[in-house]
C-alpha cells in the first residue's frame, strides 16, 4: 500500500478528502478549528513537495445549496494555517472548479464548495415527497447513484493522486471518501497523516493487543451500544459498563434504581450480556455506589446511596466514591485501554467527579506504559475538559467511524483506499 511519507508530490495534483466540518457561529466565525488544524500536516507535506492540493469537504448537513454550509466560510482560516493563499471554487463540479484544478501550480492548493451540496456526494435521493410510493423512492435511489457515478468521476479527473484525510467520515461509502479510490491505482492512493494515526491506533486496541485490556463504556443506553459490547466482549478482559446504562443492569439483576435512566425492554439484553460475560471469562465491572440526585439537574439535592438501593423519587446522575476506587484500580492494572462514554452526565458540574476520576486514571496507567485510546464523542468532551488530553495516548478524531471500528465494521474510506472490498 502507498503511504504519504514514501509518495513524492512534485509536480502532481492531489485530490484530498479532509473533514472540515468545523462548527459555526451565528456570524460564521469558526468556534473549535481541531478538525482544520488536524488535516495540516498532510496538507503542508503535499505542498512541500511541490504538489499542489485539491481540497473536498462537506460542512452540516445541507440538503442542497445553501449559503450557511459554503466553505467560503472558512477559506481565510484555512489559508492563515496554511501559510498560502488557498482558493476557492464556488462549486465542486462545473467548469469553474475544472479550470481551478487545472490551473493550480505547485505548491498551490485550490478549496472545493461543500461537496454535499450535491446528492451524489452521499448517493442518497433528496426531495422525496413525504408520500412517495416504495417504487419512487426506489427508482429516485437508482437514479442518484446513476448520476454519483459521474460526479465520482469528475471529482477524481482534477487530480493524479488521492489522498484520504477524513476519519471522521471514514464509515461513509461516499463519493469522495470511498468510491473515488477505485479512479488511482494502488501506488497513487494513501491515506493522509491523521487518517494513518487513527488506523494505526484503532488497530492497536483491536488487534495488536497487550493484556490486561480495558474497555470502559459509558454513556446513556445499552441499546446503542449493544454491538460495541458483544464485539468487546471476544477482546477486552475488563469490560466497565457505566454511565446511564448501569441502571439497565442493576434493575436487571432486582436492584432498586429509583427513576433512574433505564430500557425496560433491555433487562433481558443485560442479564444476556451478564451470561455472555461470564462465559467468555471476562470481569464485567459495574458500579457499586451511585451519586443520586433528587432531579435531573445540576443544583439538585445530591447524596450517594448503593447503586441497587436508590430511593424512589431519586436518580444516579454520577458513580459513587466505592465504584471510583474499583474502576481506577481495574483501569491502573491495565495495559490497553479504551474509553467511550462518561460515567454521569458530565455536562453538569455537580456530576462530573466520576468521568474524571476515570480520566485520571487512565492517565496514569498510560504513564506507566498503558496504550490508551479515548475517542467517541462525549468522552472527548471530558478529556478535553478536564485538560487530560495530553495524558492519554491517543484522543480519536471520530465519533461514528470510532464506534463502527470497535464495532469491527469495515470502514469503506479505510477499505477503499487499501483496495478491499467495503459494499
Ligand atoms: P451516549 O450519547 O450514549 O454516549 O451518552 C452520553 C450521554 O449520557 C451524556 O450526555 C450523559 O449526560 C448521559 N448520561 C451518562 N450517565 C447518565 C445517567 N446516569 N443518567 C442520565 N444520563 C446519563
Amino acid at each position: 500500500m502507498q503511504t504519504i511519507d514514501n509518495f513524492n508530490f512534485a509536480g502532481k495534483k492531489a485530490f484530498v478528502r479532509v473533514d472540515f466540518n468545523v462548527p459555526l457561529d451565528e456570524n460564521f466565525n469558526i468556534t473549535d478549528d481541531t478538525r482544520i488544524r488536524a488535516a495540516l500536516p498532510t496538507l503542508k507535506k503535499i505542498l512541500a513537495d511541490g504538489g499542489s492540493a485539491i481540497i473536498g469537504s462537506h460542512l452540516g448537513r445541507p440538503k442542497g445549496v445553501n449559503e450557511k454550509f459554503s466553505l467560503k466560510h472558512i477559506i481565510k482560516h484555512v489559508s492563515e494555517l496554511l501559510g498560502v493563499d488557498v482558493q476557492f471554487a464556488n462549486d465542486c463540479m462545473g467548469e469553474e472548479a475544472g479550470a481551478k484544478a487545472a490551473a493550480l501550480q505547485p505548491g498551490e492548493a485550490l478549496l472545493l464548495e461543500n461537496l454535499r451540496f450535491y446528492a451524489e456526494e452521499e448517493g442518497k435521493p433528496r426531495g422525496l415527497a413525504d408520500d412517495a410510493t416504495d417504487e419512487e423512492k426506489k427508482a429516485a435511489k437508482k437514479a442518484v447513484k446513476e448520476s454519483q457515478k459521474e460526479f465520482v468521476k469528475r471529482l477524481a479527473s482534477y487530480a493524479d493522486c488521492y489522498v484520504n484525510d477524513a476519519f471522521g467520515t471514514a464509515h461513509r461509502a461516499h463519493a469522495s471518501t470511498a468510491l473515488i479510490a477505485d479512479y488511482f491505482d494502488t501506488d497513487h492512493k494513501m491515506f493522509g497523516y491523521l487518517m494513518e494515526k487513527e488506523v494505526k491506533a484503532v488497530d492497536k486496541v483491536m488487534n495488536d493487543i497487550h493484556r490486561p485490556f480495558t474497555a470502559i463504556m459509558g454513556g446513556s443506553k445499552v441499546s446503542s451500544k449493544i454491538e460495541i459490547i458483544e464485539n468487546l466482549l471476544n477482546k477486552v478482559d475488563n469490560l466497565i459498563i457505566t454511565g446511564g446504562m448501569t441502571y439497565t443492569f442493576t434493575k436487571a439483576q432486582g436492584g432498586k434504581i429509583g427513576k433512574s435512566i433505564c430500557e425496560d425492554d433491555k433487562l433481558d439484553l443485560a442479564l444476556d450480556l451478564l451470561k455472555k460475560a461470564k462465559e467468555k471469562g471476562v470481569n464485567l465491572v459495574l458500579a457499586v455506589d451511585a451519586k443520586i440526585a433528587d432531579s435531573f439537574s445540576n443544583d439538585a439535592k445530591t447524596d450517594y446511596a448503593p447503586v441497587n438501593q436508590i430511593p424512589d423519587e431519586w436518580e444516579g446522575l454520577d458513580i459513587g466514591p466505592k465504584t471510583e476506587e474499583i474502576y481506577a484500580n481495574v483501569i491502573k492494572g491495565s495495559k490497553t485501554i479504551l474509553w467511550n462514554g462518561p460515567t454521569g452526565v458530565f455536562e453538569f458540574d455537580n456530576f462530573t467527579h466520576g468521568s474524571r476520576a476515570v480520566g485520571e486514571a487512565i492517565v496514569e496507567a498510560t504513564k506507566n506504559g498503558a496504550f490508551s485510546l479515548v475517542g467517541g464523542g462525549d468522552s472527548v468532551a471530558c478529556v478535553n475538559k478536564f485538560g487530560l488530553a495530553s495524558g492519554v495516548s491517543y484522543v480519536s478524531t471520530g465519533g461514528g467511524a470510532l464506534l463502527e471500528a470497535i464495532e469491527g465494521k469495515v470502514l469503506p474510506g479505510i477499505a477503499a483506499v487499501k483496495g478491499e472490498p467495503y459494499k
